[in-house]
């Protein structure tokens, strides 16, 4: 299942300092939404807030058609990839992608299957016995992007995935949550500051400036048709 995500209003300050300006966003089940936007505008606060990791300050978030405001992330159907992918060090690559499942305590074959299921497809079957530090920066990204689909979540939530990864690599990553993405069809929300990445991997791209969303729209129309200076400058084809 996929679940579309509804926000409406949404606000964060941190003290004083208003970081989230009352955004409104609706994403479909399914979508592939990226947020870009330049650093410190809010786009990894509003993932967070999605993800619950952060309390809103006014308005609503809604998962699945159920608004999820009070709503503890270990109660959302969400899961997370970040930049720094932190494994556990003294684990293998096997007990890192099911920790959460023996924590859940999730019976053994079970959490084979699931192993199975995607170790092929991440290209990391022959190093399910290794420890992280045996493993390539590529490497560790697909382990933590097992660990996050294993969970079988509605929703996936990528923040700057592949900026720690040389060129190629970013490359190669990007052509395969693609595959992903079109295989399992999964809500995903996406931030990256790789214009390619973007317009490669987007349904819809929200480009957001300080605490608001400038522009929401296809890939195409961002770039042909952007609103104001900002996102032109920032996304859209040279004039
Ligand atoms: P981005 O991901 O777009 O680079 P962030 O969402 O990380 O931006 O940050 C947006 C703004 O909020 C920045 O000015 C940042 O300093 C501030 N901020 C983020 N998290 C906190 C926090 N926990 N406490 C105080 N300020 C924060
Ligand atoms: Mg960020």
């Amino acid at each position: 299942m996929a679940a579309g995500i509804e926000l409406k209003n949404v606000q964060k300050s941190f003290g004083n300092t208003e970081v989230i300006k009352g955004i409104d966003l609706n994403i479909e089940p399914g979508e592939f939404v990226v947020l870009v936007g330049p650093s410190g505008c809010g786009k990894s606060t509003l993932l967070n807030l999605i993800s619950g990791l952060e309390t809103l300050s006014g308005g609503d978030v809604t998962i699945g058609g159920k608004v999820v405001n009070n709503t503890p992330p270990r109660d959302r159907d969400i899961a997370m990839v970040f930049q720094s992918y932190a494994l556990y060090p003294t684990k293998t690559v096997r007990d890192n992608i099911t920790f959460g499942m023996q924590a859940r305590r999730v019976p053994k074959a079970e959490q084979d299957a699931a192993v199975a299921a995607f170790s092929g497809l991440l290209q990391i079957d022959h190093l399910l016995d290794r420890k992280p530090g045996q493993l390539s920066g590529g490497q560790r990204q697909r382990v933590a992007m097992g660990r996050a689909l294993v969970r079988d979540p509605d929703v996936f939530l990528f923040d700057e995935p592949l900026s720690n990864l040389d060129a190629k690599l970013r490359i190669d990553m990007r052509t395969e949550i693609k595959k992903l993405h079109l295989r399992l069809g999964k809500t995903v929300v996406y931030v990256t500051h790789d214009q390619i990445e973007a317009m490669t991997l987007a349904s819809r791209i929200a480009v957001m400036d300080e605490g608001r969303i400038r522009q929401y729209g296809p890939p195409e129309e961002i770039y042909e048709n952007p609103v104001d200076l900002f996102v032109a400058g920032f996304m859209g084809s040279p004039p």
